[in-house]
């Protein structure tokens, strides 16, 4: 393992950051109190910041002092989730409902050290930009910072992203090409009539439409999709009714779609609108849909993901490395970057014997061991692909 010794220098003042952060979480797109903290510590290094970009995103921009050259962008997450934090740990979140269960401050503080780190010795010809992005988790973040002009007022050449992972702690994990699945939600709800439960004729039940949809919806991948493109559809919540002596008017369902093709996941959002109407209309009833795409499949583009491949492996050793893994069933709205940018997202794992949970359950806490891991890669990528001489 080859860590910048600069950064890891700064591994004490990271892991205080870091559970700074983890006990004052902010949900998506209200951000303010993160964002005052990274600009500030962005500000207090001489780096140029700008706050306000997507609403509570934050962007630094540093110079490197070999020259003029291409430029990088290199974004962290800043947001928390609605849940609540289970374990008693010193720095556990001070707020109920709120926590950073996905190791976003985790993120935040690793761009921050490597800002730190960078900023001290500029040693790259060119410009990066640490893109502090807000509401990751489903609220839009990256959309909203690109809306803003992200990449006209920051250009940026190429981007890399991270997120820390269950894998192995130090494994890092490289996909040339698609990394995670588009996420796709959607809301059925079964307008029906209600009655007495012993007069059905006089109802129209929506229950009974409301299963059939179910059952029919969550066997459509590898039925109506090729079995080899990988194809998730769960109903994650059906209500409906209260007694057991009564027909509701009303049958609800929700639930996710994940896949990885444009059109498997097109294919499959015809066949969820088409099959919840006529099973409804089948037996009276209607139905109103909503369906939402807030998550594209996160590609990377395959020059930046082999950048990346050789800064871990010069950081981390080539034991450490794990090329094209199946991507993963979650998904990422940087992938809203990544269509607009060549580049790279990776993970970097953070198991060990005390950090078994995975993200978004209430047990997880982010490893700060990886700190100074993340924070390496990021100092080493604008080294290298910055370098005097032109990419290498
Ligand atoms: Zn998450
Ligand atoms: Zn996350």
């Amino acid at each position: 393992m080859k860590l910048v010794p600069s950064v890891q220098q700064l591994e004490t003042e990271m892991t205080a950051w870091r559970r700074h952060l983890h006990a004052n979480p902010e949900l998506g797109f209200e951000e303010f109190e993160t964002a005052c903290f990274v600009a500030d510590k962005l500000r207090s290094w001489g780096i140029e910041t700008t706050e306000g970009v997507g609403r509570t995103g934050v962007v630094g921009t540093l110079r490197g002092r070999l020259g003029t050259g291409r430029s990088l962008g290199i974004r962290a997450d800043m947001d928390a989730l609605p849940m609540t934090e289970a374990r008693p740990l010193p720095h556990a979140s001070r707020i109920p409902g709120k926590m950073h269960g996905c190791g976003h401050d985790g993120h935040t503080t690793m761009l921050l050290g490597a800002a730190s780190a960078l900023a001290r010795s500029p040693d790259f010809a060119g410009t990066v930009h640490f893109i502090f992005q807000p509401a990751e988790e489903g609220r839009g973040g990256a959309v909203a910072m690109l809306n803003e002009g992200l990449f006209e007022r920051f250009p940026c050449d190429e981007v890399y992203a991270l997120h820390n992972s269950e894998r192995p702690l130090g494994e890092i994990a490289v996909h040339r090409g698609t990394v995670a699945a588009a996420a796709d939600r959607f809301e059925i709800v079964v307008h029906g009539r209600g009655s007495h439960a012993a007069m059905p004729h006089l109802a129209i039940n929506p229950l009974p439409s409301a299963a059939r949809i179910l059952l029919a919806i969550e066997a459509l991948p590898g039925r109506l999709t090729d079995v080899h493109s990988p194809a998730i559809v769960t109903v994650g919540s059906l209500r409906a009714g209260e007694a057991f002596n009564t027909i509701p008017d009303t049958a609800f369902l929700t639930g996710t779609v994940r896949t990885f093709d444009h059109k498997v996941q097109m294919t499959l959002e015809t066949a969820i609108r088409r099959i919840a109407k006529n099973e409804a209309e089948a037996f009276g009833a209607s139905v109103d849909i909503r369906y939402e795409s807030p998550f594209a499949p996160t590609i990377n583009t395959p020059a930046q993901a082999d950048a990346m491949i050789a800064i871990a492996s010069e950081v981390m050793g080539p034991e450490r490395l794990v090329v094209d893994p199946p991507p993963e069933m979650g998904s990422e709205d940087f992938c809203y970057m990544l269509q607009q940018r060549p580049g790279c997202y990776f993970l970097l794992g953070q198991a060990d014997d005390s950090h078994q949970a995975a993200a978004h359950d209430t047990n997880y806490d982010f490893n700060d061991a990886i700190l100074p891991i993340g924070a390496s890669l990021w100092v080493r990528l604008v080294e290298r692909r910055l370098s005097a001489g032109g990419a290498s």
